[in-house]
């Protein structure tokens, strides 16, 4: 490797110290003249570029200046993300990852991650030669068709792959080189972008069928080829498509949805720690949803894993669930049931969310429809008329989709709701008591199964990990955090959290026989050496 010196130094962001270059350095590496007097330490840098951020009058403005700041220095970047990361994720990731994904186009300033067109198709292995990083761990891949809960903005998804993969950095210590965000542009059906001549993205309706299919096999097979150890995470995809892509791969290759299980993994825990709360035995639970799409059916996929260890039949599990979505509650009369609906439908006539909830009387209610608002005031008080301690999940991206906000939870409830999120919510005060709601992040799963494949070279992830991942994920909920309602345990201690499913996760992979690798029997300490640190 050569050694870069100079400007040529400062400006590769790989290796840029800036202002915390010592005198010694500054007189070997030829920077003499090239930065101002003062030696910064990494601290006093984080200081300056705090304060910076808080100078910014808006958080896509401080999106803005992060993503430069990584631009031109990489340690400094992930230092302050892993040091601040509960004030930062919601800036680099939801709820302001949604604004920036919607405006992509417009406030583009330098490249990111891969982009591949349909004009692309029989080149793919030859352009990812492009890339220059020899050791590709972690992809995050998305077509741009369901972002969040913003619906189909074609290359301007690319924030997603980005923003996850920043977090793949800062969570579980993945180095930023082993790191590859792809954008699958196959065009977008939103006509205000395609109206739009600042859109930078592949400027026509989206590929479809067969055509579509014949696109990603390529990319996979290219990724296979050049980087056969990497762990291939779909993000974003419209629903019919991840469940297409996930059946198709996910017991041949190393991948895994995000959406689909990864979601349901979060979940799973908050339910898990909601019983320390609730006092309810697992079995007895039943639990409802509001949405039927890929993030619902995939929570419920795993609750049914985990019911059927808990000795249910697999029919007995699904009588347990019961999904309401936009047309009302999932009944066998439904015409055009979809497949991922099928296994859920139920014996009983079509009825509203209201009625619903009378009838069934579930005891956790999660919502994952996209649809703002959806648990009004009555929804809350019925639940809360059913329950001594109503579970209310509302999951929807970005905060402007939420089903309801926290504080909504807990006055239609009379401070009885145990209440997570999808994007966070401040702490509400009511009748003189604080409660904390938790957010429901994917982020703390996905960082943690990530690591985990890529240590011990998994073949393939079975979705028994996912369920070990909730398990793992809801024993480090405190006594503290249950106590003011909080399901989930602090951001603060992500690398922790990581690192405590990683090793139960792997050692779960052992049994499977998936691992391929022989780790360590101290698990711990071999990732905590393996874990990026951007410390200078
Ligand atoms: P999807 O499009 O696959 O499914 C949406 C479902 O909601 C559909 O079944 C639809 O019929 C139903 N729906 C829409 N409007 C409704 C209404 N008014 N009443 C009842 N049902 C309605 O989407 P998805 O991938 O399942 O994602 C749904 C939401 O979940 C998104 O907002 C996404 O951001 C969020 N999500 C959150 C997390 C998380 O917080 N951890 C993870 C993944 C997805």
């Amino acid at each position: 490797m050569t050694i870069k010196r100079g400007l040529e130094l400062l400006r590769d962001r790989k290796h840029s110290k800036s202002t915390a270059f010592t005198k010694e350095e500054r007189a070997g590496l030829g920077l003499r003249g090239l930065l101002p007097h003062a030696i910064s330490t990494q601290d006093i840098q984080m200081k300056r570029i705090l304060a910076n951020i808080a100078r910014k009058p808006s958080n896509i403005e401080r999106y803005i200046f992060l993503s430069a700041l990584e631009d031109r220095n990489e340690r400094i970047f992930y230092k302050l993300l892993i040091e601040e990361i509960d004030k930062l994720m919601p800036i680099i990731y939801t709820p302001t990852v949604g604004q920036v994904c919607k405006e992509f186009s417009h406030i583009f300033r330098k490249e990111k991650g891969f982009f591949i067109t349909p004009d692309d198709k029989g080149e793919i292995e030859h352009i990812l030669y492009s890339w220059p990083e020899p050791d590709v761990r972690v992809i995050v891949v998305t077509d741009g068709e369901r972002i969040l809960g913003l619906g189909d903005l074609g290359v301007n998804g690319m924030g997603i792959p980005i923003g996850k993969l920043a977090l793949y950095t800062t969570a579980a210590g993945i180095h930023p080189h082993q790191c590859l965000p792809v954008m699958l542009d196959v065009g977008t059906n939103n006509q205000e972008l395609l109206n739009d001549e600042i859109y930078l993205g592949y400027p026509h309706e989206r590929l479809r069928g067969e055509e579509y299919f014949e696109l990603v096999d390529e990319f996979i097979q290219a990724i296979q080829k050049k980087y056969p150890r990497a762990l291939i995470q779909f993000e974003d995809f419209l629903t019919p498509n991840a469940y297409d892509l996930l059946h198709r791969y996910k017991d041949k290759i190393l991948c895994f949805n995000d959406d689909i299980q990864g979601t349901a993994s979060v979940a799973l825990a908050g339910i898990y720690a909601s019983q320390r709360i609730t006092k309810l035995d697992f079995k007895d639970l039943d639990i409802m949803f509001l949405g039927a799409g890929s993030a619902a059916t995939g929570i419920a996929d795993l609750i049914k894993e985990a019911f059927i260890e808990e000795g249910f039949t697999e029919e007995e599990a699904s009588q347990r669930l019961s999904f309401i979505d936009i047309d009302g509650l999932l009944v066998k009369g439904r015409k055009n049931l979809m497949t991922h609906n099928r296994a859920y439908a139920i014996d009983a006539e079509e009825m509203d969310l209201i009625t619903a909830i009378k009838r069934l009387k579930p005891n956790v209610l999660i919502g994952a429809s996209g649809a703002k608002g959806a648990f009004t005031k009555e929804v809350i008080e019925t639940m809360g008329s059913i329950n001594e301690r109503p579970v209310l999940f509302a999951l929807s991206n970005p905060t402007s989709k939420a089903e309801c906000t926290a504080e909504e939870a807990y006055t239609y409830s009379d401070g009885k709701a145990i209440f997570a999120s999808g994007s966070p919510f401040q702490p509400v005060r009511y009748k003189g008591q604080e409660f904390v709601p938790g957010q429901g992040n994917n982020a703390y799963i996905f960082p943690g199964i990530g690591l985990a494949a890529t240590l011990c070279a998994a073949s393939t992830i079975p979705d028994a990990l996912f369920l070990t991942a909730a398990k793992s994920l809801a024993t480090l909920v405190s006594q503290d955090d249950v106590d003011r309602g909080n399901l989930y345990p602090g951001l603060k201690t992500i690398r922790a959290i990581s690192t405590k499913i990683a090793v139960d996760v792997i050692r779960h992979a052992q049994e499977l026989e998936v691992a391929q690798k022989e780790l360590p029997k101290d698990l711990e300490t071999y990732i905590k050496k393996y874990m990026y640190d951007p410390t200078y």
